[in-house]
């Protein structure tokens, strides 16, 4: 759980604003960061030079400013770069009043003739641009990933503070030529090399793992990572005492933007990342995609990670801010008031009501759930119940008054278990109703309510209480002693929920609508209650 912990820290205080759009964003690190969305891109740039008509692949001043251009709409906040001969190269692309850039510290080593133009070739190095005003804490290559051979490439690993946390970003660009899906069935000088260098990249995987902060590993890996059954692949996403890894490719559904090489090889993973964070991965193409015009021959990947944002269901939405609501409800209780008024009742009599969605409101809890992406839990629900937050349904204190001043009796029979009465009690009289064990008997649900059903005199989980009320036997809830059993004995006229089981021997699935209708608005009155229910 710890990794949960750190990524809740990290976007634990991120809100639902959208990123700006590319052209509109300054390039401050405090403006995008600020939005909470955070864009982490791995882009092989293709023997980026300094001067930039130096190397293997000279380019143009037009060129340089068509990837100026290109890599400023990647909107990106941390791009890992791989063949880039030094600083002054990178920063030809992403600019020092803008950029942060950092290369590894891999020595230069000896240049060669380039196969195609003939000329002579620039270092291959692997570097970051980092957005100005996010904080690098640290800046570490990887020399082990060079097995100490001058023609391979160290890896550079960066940690970046974002105002919620550390984010260690490691970026490779490992040995070229090996293609195969299990490197280790080959014995090209390629794979062999492969070979040694995936040891070297898992283990570092395992120390983030075991570490549980979050971790990010971008690069060229020259291999086919998204196929099924890549070794390596295999090998990154379990960990060594079998525990499940947590690391994930989020570009193995991307498709290579060159149109001779589809299957991607450069990839984004992550590990240690909530479940909680939304990623989103794409593939940037170029303007010109004939592969002699290419800008580089790899795009660039990016990974946008930001809190999930969940939306309220439409029957949340309604039941808290519809007009229709609040007068369906009111005009309900209205209705049943004018029956109560009207009605001359000889001897003890009793309304019974449900509390769910229909003396209480609890669409504070639902939307709390919703907003959160969560589902309903007992133990969830009983901390809602013990908050004391509900409201009112519109309508029913009103109804409640009138009935005890036409000198009838409540029954308050819910589902909320009996343990929880005295905060249900306690929450209503917070509302300003003040309720008397005298008159008003609240019954919470408990085991018998249940297990006593028998299809015939007691069809539902309230048919027990209420035969208790009207033989006098109910075991009502007193606010100081806990419970009594004085409650006078009452003949049921009325009775009152949200849920067609708050009615005397009725269940869902063979409700007779039509006897039921016989007493609508006289003996039964049905609230709104769109948020669940028994369905
Ligand atoms: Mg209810």
């Amino acid at each position: 759980m710890k990794h949960l912990t750190a990524i809740a820290l990290l976007f634990g205080a991120y809100s639902a604003i959208a990123k700006p759009a590319p052209e509109t964003m300054p390039n401050t690190a405090s403006s995008s960061m600020g939005n909470k969305e955070l864009t982490i891109s791995s882009w092989n740039i293709e023997h980026l030079a300094y001067p930039i008509s130096d190397g293997c692949r000279p380019r143009s001043e037009s060129e340089l400013n068509e990837m100026k251009a290109y890599a400023q709409s990647l909107n990106t906040d941390v791009v890992g770069l791989q063949e880039v001969a030094s600083k002054e190269a990178i920063e030809q692309i992403f600019p020092k009043e803008n950029w942060q850039v950092f290369i590894s510290d891999r020595p230069d080593s000896e240049s060669y003739k380039c196969r195609e133009s003939g000329r002579m070739s620039s270092q291959q190095k692997v570097g970051f641009a980092v957005r100005k005003g996010i904080e690098v804490q640290q800046v570490k290559s990887l020399p082990e990933l060079a097995l100490d051979s001058r023609g391979l490439r160290y890896g550079l690993e960066l940690t970046i503070e974002s105002p919620h946390g550390l984010l260690s970003i490691l970026n490779v660009h490992m040995k070229s030529g090996c293609f195969v899906d299990d490197y280790s069935r080959s014995d090209s000088r390629s794979c062999q090399v492969f070979s040694k260098q995936a040891p070297i990249l898992d283990s570092w995987v395992e120390s983030k793992e075991k570490a549980g902060l979050p971790y990010v590993m971008v690069g060229d890996f020259n291999h086919r990572l998204s196929a099924p059954y890549n070794k390596l692949t295999g090998q990154l996403t379990v960990n060594t005492d079998n525990s499940a890894s947590t690391l994930e490719n989020t570009t193995a559904d991307l498709i290579g933007c060159h149109p001779y090489y589809p299957a991607p090889i450069d990839h984004i993973w992550v590990g240690n990342l909530s479940s909680n964070i939304a990623k989103k991965a794409s593939v940037a193409s170029y303007k010109n995609m004939d592969p002699k015009a290419m800008l580089s021959d790899h795009c660039a990947v990016s990974l946008s990670i930001s809190p999930q944002r969940f939306e309220l269901s439409n029957a949340v939405k309604w039941q808290t801010t519809s007009a229709e609501y609040r007068f369906l409800t009111a005009a309900t209780y209205q209705r049943a008031e004018q029956q109560i008024v009207k009605s001359n009742f000889n001897g003890n009599w009793a309304v019974v009501m449900d509390v769910d969605e229909t003396v209480l409101d609890n669409s504070g809890y639902q939307a709390n759930l919703e907003l959160k992406g969560q589902q309903y839990t007992p133990a969830s629900w009983d901390a809602w119940v013990m908050s004391k937050q509900a409201t009112f349904v519109p309508g029913a204190k009103s109804f409640i008054e009138t009935v005890i001043r036409k000198g009838g009796n409540v029954a308050l029979i819910t589902n909320r278990n009996r343990n929880l009465d005295s905060y249900t009690w306690d929450n209503i009289q917070q509302l300003g109703l003040q309720l008397s064990p005298s008159n008003v008997c609240l019954m919470g649900r408990v085991s018998e309510d249940k297990s006593s059903i028998n299809g015939a005199s007691i069809k539902n989980d309230k048919d027990l209480r209420r035969q208790q009320i009207e033989s006098g036997t109910a075991s009502c809830f007193a606010p100081k002693s806990g419970r009594h059993n004085q409650f006078e004995t009452s003949q049921i006229i009325m009775q009152v929920g949200d849920n067609i089981e708050d009615f005397v021997g009725v269940v869902q699935h063979e409700a007779d609508i039509e006897t039921l209708l016989k007493g609508a608005g006289i003996k039964f009155v049905l609230l709104p209650n769109p948020m669940y229910g028994s369905w």
